[in-house]
């Protein structure tokens, strides 16, 4: 693994600025590793983690960059919780971690640092300070994951019996004797406007 400073310029690269936020993911990811015991997320150990990411903020570029688990891999899986949070799924053991920042680091980054007035460099500074326990919050997990979440899964293609699209991955659905996709299925986040 890197070091946390490497990260960190790593991650400035790719989010396009450093924020609190990507120390916060940097640290969170790190942690994560390190429990697992992969040391080599980009190297020989690349095919052994899948991570699931809670929020879509800045942090969860930061876990990206140093996971090298990225949504095209579908290595990368996104619950839009709204949570500072991130599991980490090592897939050759089956062994898998959830880490959150702790609600309280904002505080005791006010408290180390009150001479600083502005909150982004105040926590940038503080989050590189504080320990792991104070930042942190862990528990070991289990996450069940279907063959087709797995990174390499290739399966079969089908088409929607509604809008003939094809579908991969086992995303289809069946109602009342139909193979549907998600959207025709009622899961549409879009409406057509003709
Ligand atoms: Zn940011
Ligand atoms: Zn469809």
């Amino acid at each position: 693994m890197k070091s946390l400073e490497a990260y960190l310029r790593d991650a400035e690269q790719a989010h396009g600025h450093l924020c609190a936020g990507q120390v916060l993911g940097v640290r969170l990811a790190m942690l994560g590793l390190q429990k697992l015991g992969i040391d080599d997320p980009q190297g020989k150990d690349r095919k052994r983690l899948v991570t699931f990411v809670e929020i879509d903020r800045c942090a969860t570029d930061a876990v990206a960059v140093v996971t090298g688990c990225r949504l095209g891999k579908r290595a990368l899986k996104f619950r839009d919780w709204g949570k500072v949070a991130a599991t980490f799924v090592d897939v050759s053991t089956g062994k898998a971690i959830r880490i959150a920042a702790k609600e309280s680091s904002k505080a005791l980054a006010r408290q180390m640092h009150p001479e600083i007035q502005d909150k982004n460099p105040q926590q940038m500074l503080a989050y590189r300070e504080i320990s792991d326990d104070n930042l942190f919050a862990m528990q070991w997990v289990r996450v069940d994951l279907p063959p087709e979440e797995f990174p390499g899964y290739k399966g079969e293609r089908v088409t929607c019996e509604a809008c003939a699209e094809g579908i991969n991955f086992r995303r289809e659905v069946r109602s009342d004797g139909k193979l549907l996709c998600r959207a025709c299925a009622g899961e549409r986040y879009y409406e057509p406007l003709e």
